[in-house]
C-alpha cells in the first residue's frame, strides 16, 4: 500500500476584483476567486454569464477593465498571452490544418526553441497520453472531431503549463464522443495534476468533471463549491434552479425551520432573515420527495406519470393548494405503489431536502 501523502493547498491564481466592461455594459462586475494548484473548476453558466470572458481574461485575450490576475505570486494583470503560463484549448479545435499532428503538438516547443531530441521525446509522449500514437504524420483534416481535440490538448500541454485553459472543449461533439472524452481529459489532468480551468454551459460535465465548480450569471459568481455542495446546498434561487431538476413552492415562513404548505406544516432546513409571515419559495428535489399511501398530512393527486427508465416521474396536483410538484419514483419502487394517474397519495418531504429562498 502507498501512503496517503497530504498535499498542502497552494494558491496557483488569484482573481482580484476583475470587472470587465464592454462600452456601458458589465461583462463582469468584481469577480474575485482563488484557484488552487492541481484543482480542477469549472466555470459554469448560461449564456452570456461571462465565463468565456473570464478565461479570455486569465489568459491575457481580453483586457480587464479593473482589477488584478495574480500567477504563483506574479502579477500577470498586464502580461500578453505569450508571456503568461498557461496552455489553452478552444471549442473549434483550432488546429493548424497546414501542419501534421506532430507539427501541431511541437509548435509551441518550437517557438520556445527546444532542441530535437527533446521535441521529439515530448511529442511522442504526449501523443501516447492522448492515445493517438501512430498518428504523428496526419493532417487534422484526416481525423474525427475527438481525435482533433485530443491533438489540441496535446499542443496546449507539450510547454508543461502551470495552467490549461479549457473552453468549451466538448461541445462541438457528438454525445458518445464527449462522454469518452470527458473521462479522458479528467483522468489526464489527474494523472498530470495540471491546474485546470475549464468553461462549459453543460451542468453534467461540470458535475462529473470538476474539483470545484463556479457557477456564474449576470458577470457575477452565484456559488463557488464542490459539485455535491452546488447539488445539495444550492445558495441562491438561482443555483437551486440552474443545475439538476427543482421543485420551486410557495410556502408562509412560520418560524426559523418551519413553513405552511398547502395549509400544512413543514419542516425545511433553518434559514436566515426570511421575513415571518411573509411568502417564500421551498426548493426540494424530485428524487428527496417520498410518496406513501398514507393521506394525513400533505398529500396530492397524481396527474401525470412518465417513465424515465430509472425512476418514474410523477406529477401531482397538492390537496388544497393549486401547485404541482414533481415526484421521483425509483423503477424498484414503483410496483409497490402501483401508480395510476387520478389516485391521492401521501407526499413525504424531509427536512434535510428542503430549502427556502426569497421570491423573486
Ligand atoms: P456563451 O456560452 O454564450 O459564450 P458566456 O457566459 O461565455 O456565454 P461571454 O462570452 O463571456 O458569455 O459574454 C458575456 C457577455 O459579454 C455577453 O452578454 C456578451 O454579449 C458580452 N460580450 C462578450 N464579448 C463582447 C465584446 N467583444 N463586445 C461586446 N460585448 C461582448
Amino acid at each position: 500500500d502507498s501512503p496517503t501523502v497530504m498535499t498542502p493547498i497552494t494558491p496557483h491564481l488569484h482573481i482580484e476584483a476583475v470587472t470587465k466592461k464592454f462600452g456601458s455594459f458589465t461583462a463582469l462586475d468584481i469577480i474575485s476567486l482563488t484557484i488552487n494548484e492541481g484543482e480542477f473548476v469549472c466555470f459554469l453558466g448560461p449564456s452570456g454569464c461571462g465565463k468565456t470572458t473570464l478565461l479570455r481574461t486569465i489568459a491575457g485575450l481580453s483586457q480587464q477593465t479593473s482589477g488584478k490576475l495574480i500567477q504563483r505570486g506574479i502579477d500577470v494583470s498586464t502580461l500578453p498571452p505569450q508571456a503568461r503560463d498557461f496552455g489553452i484549448v478552444f471549442q473549434s479545435y483550432a488546429l493548424f490544418p497546414n501542419l501534421t499532428v506532430f507539427n501541431n503538438v511541437a509548435y509551441g516547443l518550437r517557438n520556445r526553441r527546444a532542441d530535437r531530441a527533446r521535441i521529439n521525446y515530448r511529442v511522442t509522449e504526449l501523443l501516447a497520453l492522448v492515445n493517438l500514437s501512430g498518428s504523428e504524420h496526419k493532417y487534422p483534416a484526416a481525423l474525427s472531431g475527438g481525435q482533433q481535440q485530443r491533438v489540441a490538448l496535446a499542443r496546449a500541454l507539450a510547454t508543461e503549463p502551470g495552467l490549461l485553459l479549457l473552453d468549451e472543449p466538448l461541445s462541438a461533439l457528438d454525445a458518445r464522443v464527449r462522454g469518452h472524452l470527458r473521462s479522458q481529459i479528467k483522468a489526464l489532468q489527474a494523472r498530470l495534476g495540471v491546474t485546470t480551468i475549464m468553461v462549459t454551459h453543460d451542468q453534467e460535465e461540470a458535475l462529473t468533471m470538476a474539483d470545484r465548480i463556479v457557477v456564474m450569471n449576470h458577470g457575477v459568481i452565484e456559488q463557488v463549491g464542490t459539485p455535491a455542495e452546488i447539488y445539495h446546498q444550492p445558495a441562491s434561487a438561482f443555483v437551486a434552479s440552474f443545475i439538476g431538476t427543482m421543485n420551486f413552492l410557495d410556502v408562509t415562513v412560520n418560524s426559523a425551520d418551519q413553513v405552511t404548505l398547502a395549509a400544512k406544516p413543514l419542516t425545511c432546513q433553518p434559514h436566515h432573515n426570511m421575513p415571518l409571515g411573509e411568502t417564500a419559495r421551498l426548493a426540494v428535489r424530485p428524487e428527496a420527495i417520498a410518496l406513501t399511501q398514507q393521506q394525513q398530512g400533505l398529500s396530492g393527486e397524481v396527474i401525470d406519470i412518465e417513465f424515465l427508465g430509472a425512476f418514474q416521474r410523477v406529477t401531482l396536483r397538492l390537496t388544497g393548494a393549486d401547485q404541482t410538484l414533481l415526484a421521483d419514483v425509483p423503477s424498484r419502487d414503483s410496483t409497490s405503489l402501483s401508480l395510476y394517474v387520478g389516485q391521492t397519495l401521501g407526499i413525504h418531504i424531509p427536512a434535510e431536502a428542503a430549502r427556502l429562498y426569497p421570491v423573486g
